[in-house]
């Protein structure tokens, strides 16, 4: 989604050419797991690169997806009824206030209610041990696949070229010393392509190219999984479905009685990066997490769970998530990745970023 989103801002510019290489079809990595829960508003980052990156997401979003709706005649399935987040410990209370001031200043909603407005509004969740529910009607949900998707196809109207199930190998490079080096072209399995500038956007791909550059960036495995579940009638009010958080589990309805519900956070154990990438999901996590969500949504306990899947989240190790800079010792290679939970936000973001820092 993040290398999508940058191909296609990029698209916009008219004077850059852009070429996109991946070695897999368009939406997979870690986008293919991700439920897609924009945590901008509600996220407790105020201040700094991440709330900026957060406020630029959630500016350009809107505008995004009319724009790929447009040009693409392609729907992103969204929930823009907002998010709810059950907070269940009074002394959390004082920072949500503050939070509340924050936002207000900075011109954006944020609603504090009683456990009994959480009820009426949302009949099917249970208040036990709510001591407040936070409401954030700015906040949303976009299916990241679907966007993804939209983004590839906007970019190549805007005559973006792909080159889908090619693993870059190898990079050409020339010169050294202190004026850093300058990378050529990119070698894929079968092709060599010219490049004036490179942007590595490969989530965990990034280690690999990174050690082959002389430059390593590590950015390892967390896995997360999550699941769908069918109900017979929707949960709650059929014309109010926010997407709903308690004790970090998610409820994301997707429409048509269908929910998300995820995700765990299992991190590796200590391997070497490189191993960390085979590890598997442990059933019982998945099953913790369900059975957390149905302590706060009792219907769920009644529908059907029709798929499971896991994905590998993209953190950097000894930095901040993203990484978001050129790569130490070459003019012209930028690394956008490691956007480890955030990455739909922050794909937009990320986008303009790039762009600036290209431009
Ligand atoms: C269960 C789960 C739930 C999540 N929920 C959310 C959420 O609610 N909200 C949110 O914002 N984020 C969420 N995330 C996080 C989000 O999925 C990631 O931050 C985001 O997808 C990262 O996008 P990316 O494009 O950087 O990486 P990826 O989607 O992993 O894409 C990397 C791409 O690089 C390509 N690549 C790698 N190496 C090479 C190579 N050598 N040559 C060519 N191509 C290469 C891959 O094929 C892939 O297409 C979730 C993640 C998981 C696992």
């Amino acid at each position: 989604m993040v290398g999508a989103a940058i191909a296609y801002e990029l698209s916009l510019c008219p004077d850059i050419g852009v070429t996109v290489i991946d070695r897999s079809p368009p939406g997979q990595g870690a986008t293919a797991a991700a439920l897609g829960v924009a945590m901008a508003v509600i996220s407790h980052k105020v201040k700094g690169r991440n709330w900026r990156l957060r406020q630029q997401s959630l500016q350009r979003y809107p505008t995004l997806m009319a724009e790929l709706e447009a040009l693409t005649g392609q729907t992103i399935q969204r929930n823009t009824q907002g998010i709810l987040s059950l907070c269940f410990a009074p002394e959390d209370l004082p920072r949500w206030r503050s939070l509340q001031t924050i936002r207000h200043d900075q011109g954006y909603r944020l609603e504090l209610w009683e456990p009994e407005q959480v009820r009426d509004r949302c009949p099917h969740l249970s208040t036990d041990g709510v001591v407040a529910g936070i409401f954030s009607p700015q906040d949303f949900q976009v299916n990241p696949t679907e966007l993804t998707q939209a983004l590839v196809a906007g970019a190549a109207a805007n005559g973006v070229e792909f080159h889908f199930n090619q693993p870059v190998v190898g990079f050409e490079t020339k010169g050294s010393g202190e004026e850093g080096a300058v990378c050529t072209a990119v070698h894929t399995a079968t092709q060599t392509l010219d490049a004036d500038a490179i942007v590595l956007s490969v989530g965990l791909g990034t280690l690999p190219l990174t050690q082959t550059l002389s430059q390593p960036i590590t950015i390892g495995p967390v896995l997360g999984q999550g699941l769908r579940i069918h109900l017979d009638s929707p949960l709650g009010k059929p014309e109010f479905q926010p997407v709903v958080n308690g004790h970090d589990i998610h409820l994301v309805p997707l429409g048509d009685d269908d929910y998300w519900v995820g995700a765990t956070v299992e991190f590796p154990p200590e391997t070497p990066p490189e191993e960390a990438l085979a590890m598997q999901p442990e059933a019982e996590r998945l099953e913790e997490v369900l059975r957390g969500a149905i302590a706060y949504c009792p219907p769920l306990a009644a529908g059907t769970v029709t798929d499971r899947w896991f994905g590998l989240r993209p953190r950097p190790q000894g930095q901040a998530a993203p990484v978001i800079q050129p790569l130490t010792g070459y003019r012209n290679i930028w690394l956008a990745a490691g956007h480890y939970r955030n990455g739909v936000l922050l794909a937009p973001a990320t986008a303009l970023a790039v762009r600036e820092l290209l431009v």
